[in-house]
């Protein structure tokens, strides 16, 4: 190990811990106000939950995050100052089906009618109550509770019943849009969107750079792995909160953050990219596409892509929680052919059709947490983000789980970024003349 330099020496004015799109955020801000920022990350590339890939047949797929929408003004910005263009997201609007994969038959739905999450406010809702209870109690019908209770898998990465209902409410008062969080994509690779900010950086960021503790030194902040450490006026943690938690924190900050860190309950998600043949398809601005729940297994749905390659057709499967878990441990060939079973029942697609599939799975990683993002558990501390936002002083918080607009999306990473930038300029400022 190599051991600091004796007194005050500090490294950089900042660390910034993650290179996920809220650490690169934080450091091109930083960067842009000149000072100095070293951002370093446990994995060998920077992006975390933001991963492009080339696919089996040369093209690009975004294993992670892929959509956004119109009211998410950061991340568009962004998209554009880093050369792309943003397009239409999905096919959606006419019609949502249901479907059992023990029996293929397909059912209608209007899903627009079911889920009101102003109404949902209107309960009385207890510290201890799980989102499954609250769904339970709010909506009428066997198959309406099923099909919400499915997408709800689906869509907080794990089952409602180990989720805070309170915590769960809480989010979506930050969430301002009725728009579909998958009405756009980018026209490229997200990949480019993560190089551009990395390349705006003082230097660039240090990979393989695990951070195991965090200590503080009078002044200084020194961030530490069993080889190597760095010394700075303040460090940003932007990592998820169960990263976040497996890292030595000084005790000053331990005691402030530790029960909210623990709050936070990792998920699962499986991506599926499926790419199938379709002679003559098309792309109409006005298509539109079949939007597909599974009421068995819960927590699996199905879109269709509105990215249009000539005489082809692209879909997305996303499984959370138990089902994401089951798909995880089969094979290739295994998963290859539960894609064709969906494909099958729910889009009436032949087996032959099928020309690319890729599935990545987002469970129990060490860095990234597990699922979308992680959500905060039953009986736990409903208020955990804000508390964690409100950490100031040497050490800042700052990852997509604790922004306070558009919390567990792109959107909110950057968001986060930037507030952290702010609160770390205003801590920076305030050694001045020390
Ligand atoms: C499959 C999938 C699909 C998604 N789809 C969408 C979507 O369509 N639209 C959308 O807006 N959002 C989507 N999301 C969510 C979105 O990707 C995340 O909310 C966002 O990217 C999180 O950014 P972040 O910087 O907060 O965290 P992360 O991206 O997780 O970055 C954290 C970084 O910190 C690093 N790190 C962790 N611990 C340490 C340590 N001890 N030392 C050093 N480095 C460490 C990690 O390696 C990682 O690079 C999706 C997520 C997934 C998994």
């Amino acid at each position: 190990m190599k051991i600091e330099r004796p007194g005050s020496a500090i490294d950089a004015d900042v660390v910034v811990v993650g290179a996920g799109l809220a650490g690169l955020s934080v450091a091109s801000k930083l960067a842009a106000c000149g000072r100095r920022c070293i951002l370093v990350e446990a994995q060998a590339r920077a992006g975390g939950r933001i991963l492009s890939v080339t696919g089996p047949r040369g093209s690009y797929l975004e294993a992670g995050a892929g959509f956004f929408n119109a009211d998410m003004a950061n991340i568009i910005e962004l998209v554009q100052r880093a050369g792309l263009k943003t397009q239409r997201g999905v096919l959606d609007g006419a019609q949502t089906v249901l479907v059992d994969l023990h029996q293929p038959k397909l059912r209608e739905a209007n899903l627009s009618s079911l889920l009101d999450w102003e109404s949902l406010l209107e309960h009385r809702i207890s510290k201890g109550m799980s989102l499954h209870e609250l769904l339970d109690r709010a909506l009428s019908g066997a198959e309406d509770v099923r099909t919400v209770q499915s997408m709800m898998t689906e869509l907080m990465s794990q089952e409602p019943t180990r989720l805070s209902a309170a915590a769960t409410l809480e989010l979506t008062r930050h969430i301002p849009s009725d728009r579909s969080d998958m009405e756009l994509r980018a026209d490229g690779p997200l990949g480019q969107v993560i190089q551009y900010l990395a390349s705006h950086l003082t230097e660039p960021p240090r990979f393989n750079w695990p951070v195991q503790r965090i200590s503080i030194e009078g002044d200084v902040v020194v961030v530490a792995n069993n080889a190597r450490s760095l010394r700075a006026r303040t460090v940003v943690l932007a990592v998820p909160p169960t990263a976040a938690r497996r890292i030595v924190l000084p005790d000053s900050v331990a005691r402030l953050a530790h029960s909210a860190l623990n709050s936070f309950i990792a998920g699962a998600i499986v991506k599926i990219n499926a790419t199938v043949a379709s002679p003559g398809a098309s792309a109409p601005e006005s298509a539109a596409g079949r939007h597909v729940v599974c009421l068995d297994p819960p927590g699996l749905v199905a879109i269709e892509t509105a990215l249009f390659r000539d005489n082809e057709r692209s879909f997305i499967i996303f499984a959370g929680g138990q089902i994401a878990r089951d798909l995880s441990r089969l094979g290739e060939t295994e998963q290859t052919a539960f894609t064709r079973k969906l494909l099958r029942v729910a889009y009436a697609l032949s087996d032959t059709d099928l020309l690319e599939v890729m599935t990545t799975a987002w469970i129990d990683d060490p860095w990234t947490g597990g699922g979308y993002n992680a959500y905060i558990g039953r009986g736990r501390e409903v208020n955990a983000a804000a508390q964690l936002r409100t950490i100031d002083g040497p050490v800042i918080f700052a990852c997509s789980e604790i922004a306070d607009h558009f919390p567990g999306y792109m959107e909110g990473a950057i968001h986060a970024g930037h507030q952290a930038a702010d609160a770390v300029l205003a801590t920076l400022d305030g050694h001045v003349g020390k």
